[in-house]
């Protein structure tokens, strides 16, 4: 939200996206509407090419618990791939605080796995600064960062945390798996 805010200071008509898996909290559907609603601008939807239902007919009802890596190919991974093709570039607002895998991230390079110029204008960003921005400008947020969730993506596959936990605890809680791959 805070690169969201920072885009339409400097952009005219920023091109924002989301990947809806179909599966994010209700308070994330809100959020896009209050952002839209604020900024005037819109938001695109990039949907897999399974619904929820087709996918569970082809997989079983519980794909994500079952093969997460290939939930999240078929409602993340996939769905960039095709809305990133035919882009030189995108912006994106992973930090280098957040894991261990995005301390490498640079402000501006060159995305291997996608083939096109990434840009992380938050990189050297802290936790602490992301928040003082949004709060100093009363940007738009998740209510669920006020519940205890620091790091939000689908229902199925996040939790709140609990004191002293990483900021990525509640995504795949349980498993090995840190990044829905989108990211590399
Ligand atoms: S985060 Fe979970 S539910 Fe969402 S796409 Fe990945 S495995 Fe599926």
């Amino acid at each position: 939200m805070a690169l969201v805010d920072i885009a339409a200071r400097v952009l005219v008509r920023p091109r924002i996206f989301f990947i809806d898996t179909g599966f994010l909290f209700d308070e994330t559907y809100e959020l896009r509407r209050r952002i839209e609603e604020r900024y005037g601008v819109e938001i695109e939807a990039v949907d897999p090419s399974m619904t929820p239902e087709t996918q569970a007919d082809a997989f079983g009802d519980r794909l994500w618990s079952i093969d997460p890596d290939l939930c999240c190919r078929i409602r993340k991974v996939d769905p960039l791939r095709e809305r990133l093709s035919g882009l030189s570039a995108w912006v994106t607002a992973i930090r280098r605080d957040q894991t261990a895998f995005r301390a490498t991230a640079r402000a501006v390079e060159w995305d291997l796995r996608w083939g096109l110029v990434k840009v992380n204008p938050l990189a050297s960003w802290t936790r602490t600064e992301i928040w003082e921005h949004i709060l100093d400008h009363r940007v738009p947020y998740n209510p669920l960062h006020d519940r205890g969730y620091p790091s939000i993506g689908c229902t199925h596959c996040t939790r709140a945390v609990g004191d002293g936990e990483d900021e990525r605890a509640g995504r795949w809680a349980g498993r090995a798996k840190t990044e829905c791959g989108l990211h590399g």
